[in-house]
């Protein structure tokens, strides 16, 4: 193993989970479930973030739901560099890519989230960019907005459920494997300037 110089602490959050007799709250569509495959990915990449001597704090690590408050307080509390949440989009058939949401203005977070979806998009996921998120109360991404105050924070949807392009990459572990291999490399490479 090679000892890296500064090592990071990275918050790997998987989207969703079951909750009150729900076996998901995440989206579903042919044959994928989001809350599966999300900690799918965040199990993977936390494997090759810590082969390469960094540190991970995983938020959920079985299929049951964690609230999104909780989430930021984990990586807040574990002192974390970086929180990365993983998500799988829904959308009508002709939809996909993969696309990223930071915090309004949060320029550090956009570095990186430009990062991870330009090594995403080299293995088959059309560029939908990264995203301004509002932060209003209602916001769905309200998961950022306690912890970019704190770290980088951004959330990564990796293709679209609803999309047979997407899925049939989605569904093949070797996809996600190198998928997962290359988002771990944008994680612990030293932050843009
Ligand atoms: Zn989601």
């Amino acid at each position: 193993m090679i000892v890296p110089t500064k090592i990071y602490k990275a918050a790997l959050d998987a989207g969703h989970g079951s909750s009150r007799g729900l076996a998901h709250t995440g989206c579903a569509a042919n044959g994928l479930v989001e809350d599966d495959l999300a900690l799918d990915f965040i199990t993977r990449i936390g494997h090759h973030v810590r082969l390469a001597g960094h540190k991970t704090t995983i938020t959920r690590t079985d299929s049951k739901l964690v609230s999104l408050v909780e989430r930021g307080r984990i990586a807040i509390a574990s002192g974390c560099d970086l929180f990365v949440s993983i998500h799988i989009n829904a959308g009508p058939a002709t939809a996909n890519g993969v696309e990223a949401f930071v915090a309004q203005g949060d320029k550090r977070s956009q570095a990186i989230a430009q990062r991870l979806v330009g090594r995403v998009i080299r293995h088959g996921l059309r560029d939908r960019g990264v995203k301004w998120d509002s932060l209003s109360q209602y916001s769905r991404l309200k998961v950022l907005r306690d912890t970019c105050r704190y770290m980088p924070a951004l959330i990564l949807e990796i293709g679209f459920l609803t999309s047979l392009h997407d899925a049939a990459l989605l569904k093949d572990k070797y996809w996600r494997e190198a998928v997962s291999m290359d988002i771990a490399e944008g994680i612990i490479a030293p932050p843009p300037k």
